[in-house]
């Protein structure tokens, strides 16, 4: 089943159940405590809170989510993208748990016809009821499993509502690793969707971001998640996310500018760069799309970090010339179809992402090498770390973002001494902040420059340029 007609089949099955079909926010939330949409309840979260009383009773979606905190799995899990479309069905204070559960079986095992006997579901360790409502939709006892807070009580990260979960997951066999249900093993025992059973509150505690359970929301609510890319992956028989129909075109394109072939999941170096390209093409395009620009610091920060880990990963596979441009029109070519703002920003995306190929393209060589005899310095002394002098200086001289670094490092088998980095960056931040400049010459003409693609490609509702740190 190709993916446009896995989201047809979504929406159809939901809008046929009362559901008012919502279309995604953008990834930048209209939600000052998140960096960038994470899920499809985001947009709902005042419905769920109670503060706005929802236009319906239910809803469905598929929200485009960034989640850059997976950027380090991407290429050595099968199954985590930094961008990825949630569909969802949601209800507000209308139906709960048992409808919730039974829809999604139904959908799975009838119109997506995945085999029951590969369905596996993990359960909050206290919900009883949860259990037994599986129990009575067939599913034998050995392959559900209760789980703690960590894996089966979702909450968005931040202050908002939270509850106790369901997951859903597909056995796809020994390939993919030793038996033991998904407790042991998540990447044999794939979790497709995230059923949350919405009825708690988290607060903002004291501060320091644990963010403790206050109470109880208004009413009781459904929270679903089924990742397209997954769902896709098992319905189109490959691997990896890479792989599906969503990515497959531009996994391609990396290949013809490798000169070679993609060489599967089998974690070499090679498998990792392959993916990482392609999968921070499309998260790329998607967040330039939906007015994010590169900068030093929050959303404009995480666009440069997945810009510039993709060049990197690109020149590892022997890629010489220009890539983001090239991989990200390949993302624009297969998508714009779903997502009309591809297509809408395509001279912005191609605009944004040359320039910054080539302001990093330029120091990328020199920054490879002094970061190279670093690490071989490091090997040679035994200190095991990568001195935080070193690090600073591929930062501020070369635009290496520091956790390019640390990968680079940790690759050789080496730690980085971040305090020194964090150190030597405050103390640099101070200074620019004692004489007035907070920028470097270099980044003040980088932010011109993007002032000027931005007049030249019309819009105006960016972020990302304004930022007021210092740039390198
Ligand atoms: P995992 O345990 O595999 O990291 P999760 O429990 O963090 O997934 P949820 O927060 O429950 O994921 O999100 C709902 C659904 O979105 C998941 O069931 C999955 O199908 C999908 N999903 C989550 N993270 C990713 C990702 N990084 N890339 C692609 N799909 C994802
Ligand atoms: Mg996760
Ligand atoms: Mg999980
Ligand atoms: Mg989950």
């Amino acid at each position: 089943m190709r993916s446009t007609d896995i989201r047809t089949t979504f929406f159809d099955f939901f809008t046929s159940r009362g559901h008012t079909r919502v279309p995604s926010s953008p990834l930048i939330p209209d939600d000052p405590t998140l960096l960038l949409a994470n899920a499809g309840m985001n947009q709902f979260k005042p419905y769920f809170l109670g503060e706005v009383s929802p236009p319906y009773p239910r809803a469905t979606s598929v929200q485009k989510c960034a989640r850059t905190s997976d950027i380090d799995n991407v290429g050595r899990t099968t199954r985590h993208a930094t961008f990825f479309e949630m569909l969802g069905n949601f209800s507000f204070g209308d139906y709960f748990k048992a409808d919730a559960i039974a829809y999604a079986w139904e959908l799975l095992t009838e119109h997506y016809r995945l085999d029951p006997g590969r369905l596996w579901i993990t359960v909050y360790r206290d919900d009883d009821e949860a259990m037994d409502l599986w129990r009575r939709l067939g599913v034998p006892a050995d392959r559900i499993q209760r789980l703690g807070m960590d894996d089966n009580f979702w909450s968005m990260g931040v202050p908002g509502p939270c509850g106790p979960s369901s997951e859903i997951c597909y056995d796809r066999g020994p390939a993919f690793g030793p038996a033991g249900g998904p407790e042991a093993n998540g990447e044999r025992y794939l979790e497709i969707w995230n059923l949350v059973f919405m009825q708690n509150l988290r607060g903002e505690g004291d501060g320091k971001g644990d963010f403790p359970i206050v109470g109880e929301l208004p009413n009781r609510s459904i929270d679903t998640g089924l990742g397209l890319d997954r769902i896709a992956a098992i319905l189109q028989g490959v691997d990896t996310v890479c792989e599906t129909d969503l990515l497959a075109p531009t996994l391609a394109a990396v290949e013809s500018l490798a000169g070679r072939r993609f060489p599967g999941r089998d974690g070499s170096d090679a498998s990792v760069s392959f993916q990482v390209v392609t999968e921070h093409a499309r998260s790329t395009a998607f967040l330039i799309a939906d007015g994010v620009l590169p900068s030093n610091e929050g959303r404009g920060y995480v666009l440069r970090r997945l810009m510039r880990r993709a060049i990197r990963h690109a020149r590892a596979l022997g890629i010489e010339v220009p890539v983001l441009t090239t991989v990200t029109g390949s993302v624009i070519d297969n998508l714009a179809a779903d997502w009309p703002e591809l297509e809408a920003q395509r001279s912005l995306i191609e605009a944004v992402t040359s320039r910054e190929e080539e302001a990093f393209g330029t120091t990328l060589r020199q920054g490879t090498r002094l970061l190279d005899a670093a690490i071989s310095r490091a090997h040679t002394s035994g200190t095991g770390r990568l001195p935080g002098e070193t690090a600073f200086e591929l930062h501020d001289t070369y635009g290496f973002p520091i956790d390019l670094t640390i990968e680079a490092a940790q690759a050789a088998g080496l730690a980085v001494d971040s305090d020194r980095y964090a150190a030597l960056l405050d103390e640099q931040r101070r200074r620019a902040k004692n004489t007035g400049k907070g920028k470097t010459a270099a980044a003040m003409r980088r932010q011109d420059t993007y002032r000027e693609i931005l007049a030249q490609h019309g819009r105006t509702d960016f972020v990302g340029y304004t930022d007021t740190t210092a740039d390198t």
